[in-house]
């Protein structure tokens, strides 16, 4: 009779450098191009363009920094780039870590410092976050900065999943289908904004800061916790992907295919011209609804009078 052996506990052993390395590189390969093809798709840079790289230290504005360095060398157009980092003075920041990185590399860039901490501190009641207040007096010196230096394009680090995390929270906590997109122009019309990485997974970006040992700063040195709507979201969103691997990626996409005859916004489709027949013009919503409430009114004087 035969002996059944019991199966070895797989031995794991770290991955050796060079597959390391390997997987680096595959993972740069698959970033250049998502990021390549939403410059493209979305028309973000262009011949002569001064791009402010805004850097806060996160794995996404360094990844989003570091693929561009890299198709600049390549790329069919010639451009500028400078990082850009806002010193917001909060408690423990550690100064030295973004200069020292970035001379390290050899990219031109400005640190800026600007102590919104204190702001966003006596002015946001305790026990509340602070992340929406902060963001936007970010967003103002940056884009005070990038006016004044004659900054043609403004490039942030939102990844795919802040684009469809965004869409579900306008969708879900303002009723509206309204998202994050790849490129706008700032409220002012002064800026044009740019988002390369519209197209990366998050996942991909933990994998390749991982790889690349980027000196992550982390953005809570505040104390200040993300909002309990977006946490919400982002659980959603973990547990769609868990159970049904590539939801994100099947939304993501429809962001870019919408089709305003399906949905129902008169002022994005032409649902009043749509099989009209006759010449008359449309009646007007405030005469349908004050001929609907005589009516009503009507039959409750009828339905009183018969009771
Ligand atoms: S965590 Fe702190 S530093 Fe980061 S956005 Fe929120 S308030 Fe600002």
């Amino acid at each position: 009779m035969s002996t059944v052996l019991p199966l070895a506990e797989p031995v794991r052993r770290p991955r050796p450098d060079t597959a390391r390395a390997a997987d680096g590189e595959r993972l740069a390969t698959r970033l250049r191009h998502q990021v390549g093809r939403a410059i493209a798709d979305f028309g973000m840079i262009e011949e002569g363009d001064k791009v402010m790289v805004c850097l806060s230290g996160g794995k996404d504005s360094y990844t989003l920094l570091d693929i561009l360095l890299q198709l600049q060398k390549k790329a069919p157009v010639k451009f500028e780039l400078v990082a850009v980092n806002l010193d917001q003075k909060q408690p423990d920041f550690p100064e030295h870590v973004l200069p020292a990185y970035l001379e390290s590399i050899g990219v031109a860039y400005k640190i800026l410092e600007q102590d919104t901490y204190s702001v966003v501190t006596r002015v946001v009641p305790e026990g509340k976050t602070m992340c929406s207040l902060c963001s936007r007096l970010r967003r103002g010196a940056l884009y005070s900065y990038a006016a004044e230096q004659g900054f043609t394009k403004i490039a942030l680090g939102h990844h795919r999943d802040d684009l469809v995390a965004t869409f579900f929270l306008n969708l879900f906590f303002h009723a509206k289908l309204s998202g994050m997109p790849p490129k706008l122009l700032s409220d002012d019309g002064k800026h044009v904004v740019i988002r390369p990485l519209a197209y990366v997974r998050e996942d991909d970006i933990v994998d390749y800061a991982a790889i690349k040992d980027f000196p992550i700063i982390p953005c809570n040195l505040c104390g200040s916790q993300e909002n309990l709507q977006r946490k919400q979201v982002k659980r959603m969103m973990d547990a769609w992907e868990r159970e049904t691997p590539g939801r994100i990626e099947t939304i993501s996409r429809a962001l870019g295919d919408i089709r305003p005859s399906q949905l129902s916004d008169a002022t994005l489709f032409d649902f009043l011209g749509l099989g009209k027949a006759g010449a008359a013009p449309v009646v007007d919503a405030p005469v349908w609804l004050d001929e609907a409430s005589v009516e009503t009114n009507d039959t409750q004087v009828n339905d009183a009078q018969v009771g």
